[in-house]
């Protein structure tokens, strides 16, 4: 236990980290706005600010932080590169590190793009994103791409035309490709009304028609982009049935499927590529977040016939990031060897049972919804409802309950259509007290939101 005038001087520290950041640091800041605190130290799945607050840290960096902070397999890999004097940054030279990081990949990969490509990228999701646009737009010679309502990935001019989150687009639009979006299935906001399979299968119709009717208006596209759980947009995953006559009516259109696992990859879902079980034999795959332990490393990975492109045509100098190649085959081969995506299913269950239980029938929580530990709980307005009778979205009341997780030690973030959908993605080695935690703090938060109403 810390004494009182030690504990003030570090709330004092506290308090000045957040000043100069607020003074220095840009109007676009995001996360700091909502989450106010100065980290110092993490470890597993805690974080700790600098007045000696832990925090169970279910941002776990966007997700990228798939072994928690400082796994001792990605600090002890970090190390041996150091020692070994590699190289630090190689643009896309080789290295017996980033060999090491191929061979790991390839190894794991879904078996048909075994024989397929990698492509390094500049390090962050939106880049890849970027430079898969850039691939199925060479190897087929189209321009269009189609994407889905509420899917997003990254906030480059190409990446944001893509998404579908108007916050981020507004004022401005979006420069770049041509992009038409469909509609996604979503259980609670079904855009047809009806919801489960027959919402689903009326979204495959509007895609169908997009693609088949030679009077669609719209000219066959270079690619179809689409996350297998819809992450930002308020964790949506994708039906199985959607799967897969999704694969089967690209493949029929001779259009290539462009899979965003940047958010989905390495476990998190409870399958170490959420696209595998669905069946969506992914053309292209876009992996970013934890597939570099933590830090920056993008690639796609695709069918070797796409491999059309010419020297260069998707350069940038950090894409030949050492330490990052070296923590993600070690977070890859720890992930594998110790069945994370497996526990990440079981963790994933029971959070989402615990959130359920703490909700009881309380009306403002529409629904409790995810994919291993890709997990949202919608919060609604029960006394408004949409031309459906769904309660409208209340992103104030999901403000609120993520303020009150903060104070109960929980950092989670908020997604989804008005920002209502309260976010944990906390790292695949969570305990199971730890995950019972989480789902305590959101019923006290949520307990303490409607008292003060
Ligand atoms: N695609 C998906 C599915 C994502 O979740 C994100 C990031 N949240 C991105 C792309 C963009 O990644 P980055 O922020 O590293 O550019």
């Amino acid at each position: 236990m810390l004494d009182i005038s030690t504990q003030h001087d570090q709330i004092c520290r506290c308090d000045a980290l957040l000043a100069r950041q607020r003074r220095r640091e840009s109007s676009a800041r995001t996360y700091p706005r909502r989450l106010p605190v100065a980290l110092v130290a993490g470890r597993g799945a805690i974080v700790t600010d600098s007045a000696g607050r832990e925090y169970l840290d279910c941002l776990a960096g966007a997700g990228a932080l798939a072994l928690g902070h400082h796994h001792p397999v990605v600090v002890e890999a970090l190390h041996r590169t150091l020692r070994e004097e590699v190289p630090l940054t190689t643009l896309d030279l080789t290295t017996p590190v980033r060999d090491a990081f191929v061979e790991e990949l390839f190894g794991v990969l879904p078996p048909h793009l075994r024989d397929g490509c990698i492509q390094f990228c500049g390090p962050s999701g939106a880049d890849a994103v970027e430079a898969a646009v850039k691939l199925v737009r060479t190897a087929t010679g189209r321009h269009g791409m189609v994407a889905f309502a509420g899917g997003y990935h990254g906030m480059t001019q190409g990446a944001l035309a893509l998404t579908g989150d108007l916050g981020a687009k507004r004022p401005l639009g979006a420069l770049g490709a041509e992009v038409h979006h469909v509609p996604f299935p979503t259980s609670l906001r079904c855009p047809f009304g009806v919801g489960g399979d027959e919402g689903a299968q009326r979204c495959l119709r509007v895609l169908r028609a997009l693609l088949e009717d030679d009077h669609s208006g719209v000219v066959a596209p270079a690619g179809v982009i689409v996350e297998p759980v819809q992450g930002e947009g308020g964790v949506h995953p994708m039906p199985a049935a959607f799967a897969t006559e999704l694969r089967e009516l690209t493949r029929s259109a001779g259009v290539p499927l462009v899979v965003d696992e940047v958010q989905t990859g390495v476990g998190r879902t409870g399958a170490l590529w959420a696209s595998e079980p669905l069946g969506l034999d992914a053309d292209v795959l876009v992996l970013s977040k934890a597939i570099g332990g933590g830090l920056p490393l993008a690639v796609v990975v695709y069918r070797r016939e796409l491999d059309r492109w010419s020297a260069g045509a998707h350069a940038g100098t950090f894409r030949g990031n050492q330490l990052a190649m070296a923590a993600g085959a070690a977070t890859l081969r720890h992930v594998v060897a110790e069945e994370l995506p497996a526990r990440a299913a079981t963790l994933g269950a029971r959070l989402r049972a615990a959130l359920r239980a703490e909700a009881g029938d309380d009306p403002a929580v529409g629904e409790v919804r995810g994919a291993g530990l890709m997990v949202g709980a919608e919060i609604v307005d029960p006394h408004a409802t949409d031309l459906d009778g769904v309660p409208v979205p209340d992103g104030a009341r999901a403000g609120a309950i993520q303020r009150g997780l903060l104070e109960r030690g929980v950092l989670a973030e908020r997604g989804g259509r008005g920002d209502a959908v309260v976010r944990f993605l906390p790292p695949l080695i969570v305990s199971d007290e730890q995950v019972d935690r989480i789902a305590a703090a959101f019923g006290a938060a949520l307990r303490a939101v409607r008292e003060a109403a």
